[in-house]
């Protein structure tokens, strides 16, 4: 195992990235991270640590057709997708907490490592709101447990999104 591929929330608490192995992300978690403000830190970690790297059609297509069988294709976003498929690709471990990525890669075969929220310091200054009905969650729920619609995470400290 030669390293690992990121998803978008690992980054968001950016604690405790693996020492000593290559760090890769899909273009879709570079735009979401600039979507959400994170354009400066993600600078200094392409700089540094992280490298960018696009799934192959392939196993994005193999990704996609698994996950409308388990029935995860709804839950999961393109950048899951991509993330999913990358790990597909390299051979790498995914670095995820997200569930339903989770259990695809079981499916997948792909192996995967939660992150470990106890050691996060930084979790408070993020949240979630649903884009349907606009409950307010904290930052690692990704659909609204009232109306279903998928969330957006937002800074708490941030300018504030209608
Ligand atoms: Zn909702």
């Amino acid at each position: 195992m030669k390293g690992f591929v990121l998803d978008t929330s690992v980054l968001f608490y950016g604690k405790d990235l693996p020492d000593g192995y290559e760090l890769v992300i899909s273009p879709g978690v570079v735009r979401e991270l600039e979507r959400e403000g994170m354009a400066q830190r993600l600078e200094l970690l392409l700089a540094t640590r992280i490298r960018v790297s696009s799934p192959s059609k392939r196993s994005l297509a193999k990704v996609e057709s698994e996950s409308q069988r388990t029935g995860d294709s709804t839950r999961l976003s393109e950048t899951d997708k991509e993330i999913l498929a990358l790990a597909l690709d390299l051979g790498y471990q995914l670095l995820t907490d997200d569930y339903s990525i989770q259990n695809l890669a079981t499916v997948l075969g792909v192996p995967y490592r939660g992150f470990d929220q106890k050691g996060i310091t930084k979790v408070l200054e993020w949240e979630s709101k649903c884009g349907g009905c606009g409950k307010v969650f904290s930052a690692e729920v990704k659909e609204c447990d009232v109306c279903g619609h998928p969330t957006r995470m937002r800074s708490r400290k941030g300018p504030r999104r209608a």
